[in-house]
């Protein structure tokens, strides 16, 4: 699999997609123009299967030297918020992309799509149903057992005319009717079953304010918001196929231009150890299962975000998923492989220790501080090096000493000599404990020949451990976190609510960690690699007096793994 994402620039690999566009484009079609939207619904925060959408969407426009739109699905107004459209326009531009001054709303149709459907009814293509929707779907059939048609379904013009004129004027209730589209009750396609496309809903909408109380579904907005924008390819996920017809219906029925938006489907992204709609998602939101939208366990884009995931990472993980017309289950390892792979080209490399435990070096200047020379990025060597103060007490983690190691333990123990990275060789002399018998502190010895790591009479040592000095370092929290689910498939559970495979650890806090000084003016999302431990970036939670980490990845790749094999 090649992996060519740079930047900002269209290198999405050709999909089956791009070669219906390329047929097209030597056929004449649409003069080759390629035009596509992402219409999300404001209902809630953007998730990682819309940047699929999102990558696929822009990807494919700027392939084809098109343009994207950015249009909200705000055909319903109980669930939608303005929150949510302001965090999707963020999203959506830290992904990377533009969408120019082409920001639509289907409300903005929403005087138009009423002129459509007057103009249907008067075409007897439409009709006012006053039965209640329970009575409406008893009346639905099956996909081998025809549909029964409305007693109200040959009702004339005149009459659907006054009657939707006055659900128009507030003067029905809720429920009390709907209009519908008079296709074909014996279709063997459902949705063509004289569908819904207009209900009574007394609620107050983002946009148009109490100015509408009916409202069109969304099946009756997307396809004539696409024609009218000029969408030439409607993207939209295999759920939508069995829609096709309808949208292709309606488009129809409008009557004028030649020229079609044409829906494509393709497989929605699902993930391993993950929910990815937004109901779920907004229930574990609403009853504080996480922090909010951005926790960084979530699956959503402002949360990934806020991990520490690159828009790099998540295009370049968009790129790798491909898109098909088969649904699937992605591994979370391979998006967690994708921030690695970016981060470890571009993070600045820190030490860090987590759970410190304290060395001091008898044989050190008391008092004194030397700077020794660490590299930035190996992957980088533009990245250049820098100083880290090393001083007669330190801090190393407290996994990397053993008392009594076993044998394949080949750090810290009583007696033995290790490498302290960048510095110098170590070894154990003294173990002190409190009295609990915990180990607190350790009495050890340096030699002063080994600076820079290596001994000049050739010895070698096992192993090479991170450290921070005691008295030269920035305190900080660190906020480790593990799959927020436990299960593999959270939701595939016919029996047992998603909530039931929350992992109760995790968020694991560590209130006090040390880093070496070069931390102390990082800015929020700024990414590190803590040397031995994995990818750090700051919190924006971090108060000026006390850094917060989150823990973006560990360095173990188990996707990389898994390929080798
Ligand atoms: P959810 O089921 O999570 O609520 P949705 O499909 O209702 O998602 P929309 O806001 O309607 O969310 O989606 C906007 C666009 O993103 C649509 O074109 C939709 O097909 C696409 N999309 C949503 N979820 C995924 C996914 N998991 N993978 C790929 N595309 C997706
Ligand atoms: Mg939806």
């Amino acid at each position: 699999m090649s992996d060519n994402t740079s930047g900002n620039e269209a290198s999405v690999k050709k999909n089956f997609i791009h070669q219906i566009i390329e047929e097209e484009i030597v056929d004449g079609k649409n003069e080759g123009r390629v035009h596509t939207r992402f219409p999300p619904e404001p209902n809630g925060y953007l998730h990682i299967g819309h940047a699929k959408s999102i990558c696929l969407n822009f990807g494919t426009a700027q392939k084809y030297n098109g343009i994207t739109n950015l249009r909200f699905d705000d055909t319903n107004p109980s669930k939608e918020e303005t929150e949510y459209v302001e965090s999707i326009k963020e999203d959506v531009r830290w992904l990377g992309f533009d969408w120019g001054d082409r920001e639509y709303f289907a409300s903005d149709y929403f005087n138009k799509l009423f002129d459509f459907a007057v103009k249907l009814i008067e075409n007897s293509k439409a009709y006012v149903d006053d039965q209640d929707a329970d009575t409406i779907s008893s009346q639905k059939g099956t996909p081998t057992r025809p549909g029964e048609e409305s007693p109200f379904r040959n009702r004339t013009p005149e009459e659907n005319l006054d009657l939707f004129m006055r659900m128009k004027a507030g003067e029905f209730e809720e429920g009390d009717h709907v209009l519908r589209a008079k296709i074909d009750m014996a279709s063997p396609n459902m949705h063509m079953r004289d569908p819904i496309i207009y209900r009574i809903m007394k609620a107050h909408h983002h946009r148009t304010g109490d100015k509408w109380c009916i409202y069109p579904m969304y099946d009756f907005a997307h396809g004539q918001s696409d024609y009218w924008e000029g969408i030439t390819h409607s993207i939209c996920t295999l759920e939508f196929e069995v829609h096709r017809p309808l949208y292709d219906w309606f488009v129809d029925q409008l009557m004028e231009a030649e020229y079609r938006p044409r829906q494509i489907e393709f497989a929605r992204l699902n993930l391993t150890y993950t929910v990815m709609s937004k109901r779920k998602l907004l229930e574990l939101v609403k009853d504080n299962y996480v922090k909010g939208w951005d926790d960084p366990r979530m699956p959503t884009i402002s949360g990934l975000r806020r991990r520490g995931y690159t828009p790099e990472s998540i295009r370049n993980f968009a790129e790798k998923i491909g898109v098909t017309k088969v649904d699937g289950v992605i591994d979370v390892a391979l998006l967690e492989h994708s921030v690695r792979e970016d981060l470890n080209k571009k993070a600045q490399r820190v030490m860090g220790v987590l759970n410190p435990l304290k060395v001091v070096i008898t044989n050190y200047p008391e008092g004194q501080v030397e700077q020794l020379q660490a590299v930035n990025n190996p992957e980088d060597p533009s990245a250049g090096k820098r100083d880290v103060p090393f001083s007669k007490e330190i801090y190393i983690e407290r996994d990397d000493f053993m008392e009594d190691p076993p044998r394949k333990f080949f750090r810290l123990a009583p007696g033995r000599e290790v490498r302290l990275r960048y510095a110098y060789f170590l070894t154990c002399n003294d173990v002190i404990k409190d009295e609990n018998g915990e180990v607190t502190e350790l009495r050890c010895t340096y030699d002063p020949a080994t600076k820079g790591g290596n001994a000049p009479d050739g010895r070698k040592v096992k192993a090479t451990l991170h450290w921070v000095s005691a008295s030269e370092n920035v305190e900080a929290e660190v906020r480790l976190y593990d799959r927020l689910f436990n299960d593999e498939e959270p939701d595939g559970h016919k029996d047992t609510d998603f909530k039931e495979f929350l992992n109760p650890d995790s968020l694991k806090v560590l209130p006090t960690c040390y880093i070496e000084p070069f931390v102390k003016d990082a800015k929020a999302l700024d990414s590190f690699q803590f040397e031995r431990l994995g990818y750090f970036n700051v919190d924006p939670d971090s108060a000026t007096d006390k850094l917060v980490f989150n823990r973006t990845a560990q360095l173990r790749d188990n996707w990389a793994k898994q390929q080798k094999k």
